[in-house]
């Protein structure tokens, strides 16, 4: 009988590439190390570079070797925390218990005390998702898309409500039993590839943040692989997955409701105009927002003014009336974006006509 080779050993280098630049919760940027703990996968994901029965090269890693590799890393200085994530093979309550032994050597025998994303399992048991919450400062349930019908054309074995969404659920509900320091939690989407129209996607997006605390979507367009059923379906303009996030952010953070924006017949949000900007046009051209008296509300629907912005109006005309552009720019304000939008004192203040489209 011949010798079996024993595959290569992994080094820290061969994660090296997986680092990304990421916008952590509160705005901070870090050095991310986005990976697997395994690319094979025994489910076939029409959409998936890792579904079952592709022929490529697939890499696993024992919990106790991806710590030590990602510590090395963190130890060099090139990842400041790690989001991990994983093909399920073996089902997918061992797949979790795999993702939450990494964790727990990262914690526990690694004292890392960084950033860790984990990745919770279509399927993963409720005492999983506490644990994985016990070690995280972040979880998420990946929907794929808006809802069963959209789902079983990306991914036949998943399942919106049972699978995804209850541990959504779930990992609101443990939130709630006791006050501590919970994860936040996140979704996300894959844009254009089951034919799901704008105000589907929104509309969930809504839905999850005020029903189970979901802290943000990411939208993430669809770009084909080859050899899997979508090979020849069209990718998903980055456009579309930009005017998702503006939109997304405007139901969370601004105060709309997905009914108010500018969808098109289909259900699809304009690409040539930034959605708050389609809104602002169609209802404060003749109604603008008087800054010294509008509130909270009010105020976020001007463009240019952002939550911070809003805050420190309300502060700062404590002090005086608000009269003109330049005293709006102190304040963070993109002025000239809300010129057209707002009364100074009565008054409409001055301003330039953009030469070409504000996206
Ligand atoms: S379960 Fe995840 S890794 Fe597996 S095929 Fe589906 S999307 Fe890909």
């Amino acid at each position: 009988m011949g010798s079996r080779r024993p595959p290569p050993r992994q080094t820290d280098d061969d994660l090296a590439g997986a680092i990304h630049n990421a916008v952590m919760p509160g705005g901070k940027r870090i050095a991310l190390l986005k990976t697997m703990l395994t690319s094979a996968c025994e489910r076939n994901c029409a959409y998936c570079a890792f579904r079952q029965g592709r022929d490529f090269r697939r890499a696993t890693f024992f919990p106790d070797e991806l710590s030590r590799l990602f510590i090395q890393l963190h130890q060099r200085g090139i990842a400041e925390g790690i989001f991990l994530s994983s093909g399920i093979a073996g089902g997918s309550p061992c797949t979790q218990d795999r993702l939450i032994a990494t964790a727990e050597i990262l914690r526990q025998r690694c004292g890392f005390r960084g950033y860790i994303h984990l990745k919770i399992m279509p399927g993963a048991e409720r005492d999983q998702i506490r644990a994985a919450m016990r070690l995280a400062d972040r979880v998420s349930v990946n929907l794929e898309a808006p809802n069963t019908e959209r789902l079983a054309r990306l991914a036949p074995l998943k399942v919106v409500a049972e699978e995804l969404l209850q541990r959504l659920r779930w990992i609101e509900e443990i939130r709630r039993e006791t006050p501590d320091r919970w994860p936040s939690s996140t979704t996300q989407f894959v844009v254009g590839a089951a034919g799901e129209s704008d105000v589907e996607l929104l509309t969930t997006t809504e839905f999850l943040h005020r029903q189970v605390g979901l802290a943000r979507a990411y939208f993430s367009r669809f770009t084909p692989v080859p050899d899997t059923p979508l090979e020849a379906h069209p990718p998903t303009p980055p456009l579309r997955e930009h005017r998702l996030y503006q939109s997304s952010f405007l139901l969370r953070d601004y105060g709309f409701d997905v009914e108010e924006l500018p969808f098109d017949g289909e259900g699809n949000l304009p690409l040539d105009s930034d959605p708050k900007l389609a809104w602002a046009r169609r209802h404060l051209v003749h109604a603008p927002v008087e800054v010294n008296t509008a509130d909270r509300r009010d105020l976020l629907r001007v463009p240019g003014i952002g939550p911070t912005g809003a805050e420190r109006v309300l502060r700062e005309r404590r002090r005086g009336r608000l009269r003109d552009l330049s005293e709006l720019r102190k304040l963070g304000i993109v002025a000239q974006r809300a010129a057209p939008f707002v009364l100074l004192d009565g008054h409409r203040p001055a301003h330039q006509l953009p030469l070409w489209p504000v996206y």
